[in-house]
């Protein structure tokens, strides 16, 4: 077992690494467990051109590097592992890592985030990293001049489609409904785009070849006549929205119909003393910048608590 700690922060994404820097220079000596993936979803995207101080935009890896430097200079100590359990029932509250080791803290942050979705099929699983990818700015540079698909309506899928189609051959969007999702100004563009087409009422229900450890087709079902086709293409970019990081957190949190820390008081959770920051709670903005708001927010909302717990 660790040292009681006052602090204990979960996640290492632009919240996580926020609130260490706050709570470390409000004196309080925050223990972060980063993850055996630190950094967030900025670690899969390249350039970051919206989080503001960058005019030439900044690079999401050194982004979070800066943030995590920055964090342990003022002070957070680290464990790159991942909690793999919580036990918020009383204080103090322990959290207990993929090691075996345990942890005690008076107030927890939790600012796991959110992951890509995933449709669900063992073939998709087998590919990812073999054709199969969530994120066309980490991976699209491999399908220059190759054919793609995205799989989604919404906004995510949109910019996939159009970043792709500047390296792709050719982009096919394919949609449960026929109706996009996303935003006017992302459809019209996707929609105008030469090199992107669409594929309406269809699911994805194979990807081939998890043997040969390659894409070389998808087999679509049409949801509304009910025929297979097998459409042949090089790469798969799943873009179908994403999931809160809270499974550990089940049934100790109140969350939402999806999942997501629904917040009491400012960013108290449900249990005083646990807080949230960031995409775990946050469905709406979901950006790096207000990510990082609510990581200081959670930080002085925490330390005010802690204070009046003597
Ligand atoms: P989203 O808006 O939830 O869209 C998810 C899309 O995937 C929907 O079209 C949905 O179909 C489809 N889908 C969901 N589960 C599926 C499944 N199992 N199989 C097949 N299709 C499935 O998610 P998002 O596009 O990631 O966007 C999330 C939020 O971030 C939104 O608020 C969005 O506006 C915002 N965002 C904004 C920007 C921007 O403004 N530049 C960029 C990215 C994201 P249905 O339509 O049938 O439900």
């Amino acid at each position: 077992m660790g040292d009681r700690k006052r602090v204990i922060i979960l996640g290492s994404g632009p919240a996580g690494l926020t609130a260490a820097i706050y709570t470390a220079r409000a004196g309080l000596h925050p223990l972060v467990i980063e993850g055996s993936a630190p950094g967030g979803q900025l670690m899969l995207t390249t350039m970051v051109e919206n989080f503001p101080g960058f005019p030439e935009g900044i690079m999401g890896p050194d982004l979070m590097s800066a943030m995590r430097q920055q964090a342990e200079r003022v002070g957070a100590e680290f464990v790159t592992e991942d909690a793999v359990s919580v036990d918020l029932t009383r204080r103090p509250f322990t959290v207990t890592v993929q090691s075996g080791e345990r942890y005690e803290a008076d107030a927890l942050i939790i600012a796991t985030g959110a992951s890509a979705k995933m449709l669900g099929l063992p073939s998709e699983q087998a590919l990812l990293g073999h054709g199969v990818s969530t994120c066309a700015t980490c991976d699209g540079f491999f399908f220059k001049n190759k054919r793609v698909v995205v799989v989604g309506g919404g906004d995510s899928a949109m910019e996939e489609a159009l970043f792709l189609a500047e390296l792709a051959s050719s982009v096919t969007v394919i949609h449960r409904r026929d109706q996009l999702r996303a935003s006017k100004i992302l459809q019209d563009r996707a929609m105008a785009h030469p090199k992107i087409s669409f594929i309406w009422n269809s699911v994805v229900e194979e990807i081939l070849d998890p043997e040969a450890k390659r894409v070389q087709a998808v087999r679509i079902r049409n949801v509304v006549d009910g025929t297979v086709t097998t459409y042949p293409t090089d790469g798969v970019f799943i873009a179908i929205g994403h999931v809160p990081n809270t499974q550990i957190f089940r049934g100790q949190l109140e969350l939402d119909e999806k999942g997501y820390i629904v917040l009491r008081e400012r960013t108290m959770t449900s249990v005083p003393g646990v807080f949230a920051a960031g995409d775990v709670h946050d469905h709406v903005y979901r950006q790096a910048v207000t990510a990082a708001g609510f990581g200081c927010m959670a930080a002085i909302d925490c330390e005010r608590w802690l204070k009046t717990q003597g």
